[in-house]
């Protein structure tokens, strides 16, 4: 069973001046532990489509399962309980600037209702995991962006999601943050997340993902 599966999936704004059609008839499926690429130029219909698989925008036409189930199915209160199971990482990272690195993690553990201590430990392996756990005391404003990325990898690893939708994630990247990013992506992919990638660039699809759809 797939992890993720888009079946003929359209969507249709209404606007003032007409009807927008963003996503035609579009049909892909995430495999477990797969680097999956999105390709399109701009207002190709990525976001779009990212909402879509998160259902906080409803296709028009066609089906959204998440492990075989059909999201329109759910409950709004199974829809909340399964956008937890996919991490989103953005261009701009969402940290809180006030809190150290290490607070930054901890805060969605401490949502989670987890003590302090319990909270810290996690989040210093998950900032090993990233590589930042020599910066754990430092604030975001001292870090370079790829380091601020890393932040909010470990923050989205937090809460255990099955897959993770870097959205144009290399956009303000060195190129060898974005060599870092790609390992990163590698190893969590190895460990069985499911990872959506999402770019207008041709060359970073080719170097990382298994598959691809251009949009
Ligand atoms: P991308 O992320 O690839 O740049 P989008 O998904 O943002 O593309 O947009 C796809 C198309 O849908 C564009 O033509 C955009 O203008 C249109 N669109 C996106 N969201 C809305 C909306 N809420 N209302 C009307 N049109 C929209």
């Amino acid at each position: 069973m797939s992890e993720i599966e888009i079946k003929n999936v359209s969507k249709k704004y209404e606007t003032k001046d007409g009807t927008v059609e963003a996503l035609k008839n579009v049909s892909l499926s995430i495999e477990q532990g797969d680097i999956y690429g999105i390709i399109g130029m701009s207002g190709a219909g990525k976001s779009t489509l990212v909402r879509c698989m998160n259902f906080l925008e409803e296709p028009t036409e066609g089906q959204v399962l998440i492990k075989g189930r059909t999201l329109g199915s759910l409950s709004k209160k199974e829809l909340r309980k399964q956008r937890e199971d996919i991490g989103m990482i953005f261009q701009h990272f969402n940290l809180l600037m006030q809190k150290s690195v290490i607070d930054n993690v901890c805060f969605p553990l401490y949502i989670q209702g987890k003590k302090k201590k319990e909270a810290r430990a996690k989040a210093l392996e998950l900032l090993e995991i990233v590589g930042l756990q020599d910066r754990a005391k430092a604030y975001p404003a001292q870090l370079s962006g790829g380091q601020k990325q890393r932040i909010a990898i470990a923050g989205v690893l937090a809460m255990s999601p099955e897959c993770i939708v870097f959205d144009e994630p290399t956009a303000v990247l060195t190129p060898q943050e974005i060599d870092e990013l790609m390992e990163i992506m590698r190893s969590l992919a190895a460990e069985g997340k499911s990872i959506l990638f999402i770019t207008h660039k041709l060359n970073e699809i080719m170097a990382v993902a298994d598959r691809c759809t251009v949009l």
